[in-house]
């Protein structure tokens, strides 16, 4: 037998039986964005591989082992987007979008890492994120925040996650802290991986972003990037956290917390949550004021997220919070007996006609009634349409209700429509 091709390792497809979550999923979060007055860009999947080495940083687990760069037949070196800041940075500038104007913007869509696939980490991933421009804050910083939080309202999921923040200051700030953290570092080098000794050469805050036990162990102690903040960034910082106060929105500061990627200033924060095993963070961003001026554009602040979709998703399956997911078909019409498919398949075309929303599936395919209701059960619709030779030759319908007590009946085909409605709206 011919070898079966498989689909690329990491990369998964989205199967009808799980589809209907992922929409769900999806048109929430459209209508949640909608109600804060955010736009959507859409950027290609696609973009030379210098912008994501430029805004992310060459010193940074994603450009040094995660992207998928390739050249393409001109030579030209590109990379599939592993995150879409720096995108939307691209575009903003490209389009002139950005320089003395307020943007509020989203997106949606697939990103690309060579990771080792497990629950929770894919090489296709899909992300949601937002991204602000032109808003110095921290108004906008809890804006974007409290978007976040309203997600988890509405998914249900508030209770399972908790926000982490930190402040990372100004460049000079950094610069400073950087000279007691490499100080420290030193002195615990043989505790430091691999990773970590070349990072502490190359980019030594970095080191705080490790996965590894032992390093996270080591750097316990190491000090903290609060004592070194700028005035500036300090008070920017205080008026977000009274802000979250006075929001109800509740936080942990969290001074390790730096990021995988190297464009973030000031604020920083993730959503963490213990549902999802060694993958725990569900959403993270922060403040990005120099990545503007960085890829070509004015300088103009910025601040933003992402959220991994998949993650998002698995955390409601866990959970078992899918119960708002609207099953693919309402109402199955059955075509019983010789010369019925007809009369079923216009019936159901008028059903469409008057409701745009009702999700009708008609049989296709013919058999015995046992065969028919099989499928329409299979279906998960709650209502059954029976159309005999009888209801055909009437110009009726029977209709039954799947589960709960509520009687069969038959009725002229014209009263089909507020029968269903009726049954639909309670
Ligand atoms: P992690 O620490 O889990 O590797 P990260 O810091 O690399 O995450 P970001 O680049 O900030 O992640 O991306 C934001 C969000 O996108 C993450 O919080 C996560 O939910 C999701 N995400 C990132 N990488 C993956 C991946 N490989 N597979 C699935 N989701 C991902
Ligand atoms: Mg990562």
């Amino acid at each position: 037998m011919t070898k079966q091709i498989q689909a690329v390792r990491g990369m998964n497809d989205c199967l009808p039986n799980d589809s209907g979550i992922w929409q769900w999923v999806e048109n929430t979060i459209r209508q949640v964005v909608a109600g804060y007055g955010y736009q959507e860009l859409r950027t290609p999947v696609v973009e030379s591989t210098d912008l994501f080495k430029r805004s992310i940083g060459e010193v940074t687990d994603i450009v040094e082992k995660e992207m998928y760069t390739f050249a393409d037949r001109n030579g030209d070196s590109l990379t599939l987007r592993p995150e879409n800041t720096a995108c939307c940075v691209r575009a903003g500038n490209e389009h002139g979008l950005l320089y003395n104007q307020q943007q509020r913007i989203w997106y949606m869509g697939p990103m690309f890492r060579h990771e080792r696939p497990q629950k929770g980490r894919y090489r296709q991933f899909h992300q949601f994120g937002i991204e602000t421009f032109g808003i110095e804050g921290p108004d906008i910083d809890a804006e974007v925040i409290m978007l976040s939080a309203r997600l988890w309202k509405v998914f249900g999921i508030a209770e399972h996650v908790t926000l982490e923040l930190n402040s990372l200051g100004s460049n000079q700030a950094r610069a400073n802290y950087r000279d007691a953290l490499v100080g420290y570092l030193l002195e615990r080098k043989e505790c430091l991986d691999e990773d970590s000794l070349r990072r502490l050469e190359s980019n030594p805050l970095r080191v705080l972003d490790s996965k590894n036990p032992q390093v996270q162990e080591a750097i316990k102690d190491a000090p903290s990037l609060m004592d070194y903040l700028d005035d500036e960034s300090k008070h920017h910082f205080e008026g977000l956290c009274s802000k979250l106060e006075s929001l109800g929105i509740k936080y942990t500061i969290n001074p390790r917390l730096v990021r995988g990627l190297d464009y973030y200033n000031r604020t920083v924060f993730e959503w963490v949550t213990d549902s999802l095993g060694a993958q725990g963070t569900l959403c993270a961003g922060g403040r990005y004021d120099g990545l503007v001026e960085q890829l070509g554009g004015k300088s103009t602040p910025a601040v933003g997220f992402a959220m991994g979709i998949e993650r998002l998703v698995l955390m409601l399956q866990t959970l078992e919070l899918t119960s708002q997911v609207p099953k693919p078909v309402d109402v199955y019409v059955t075509a019983l007996g010789e010369s019925t498919e007809l009369y079923a398949m216009t019936l159901s075309e008028e059903l469409r006609d008057i409701s745009s929303t009702l999700r009708i599936q008609t049989h296709c395919g013919g058999g015995n009634m046992k065969k028919q209701m099989k499928r329409a059960d299979k279906s998960g619709a709650p209502v059954v349409v029976l159309l005999g030779e009888n209801e055909m030759q009437q110009q009726t319908a029977t209709v039954k209700f799947m589960g709960g007590d509520k009687a069969q009946q038959t009725i002229p085909k014209s009263e089909l429509t507020n029968i269903i409605n009726e049954y639909f709206e309670h």
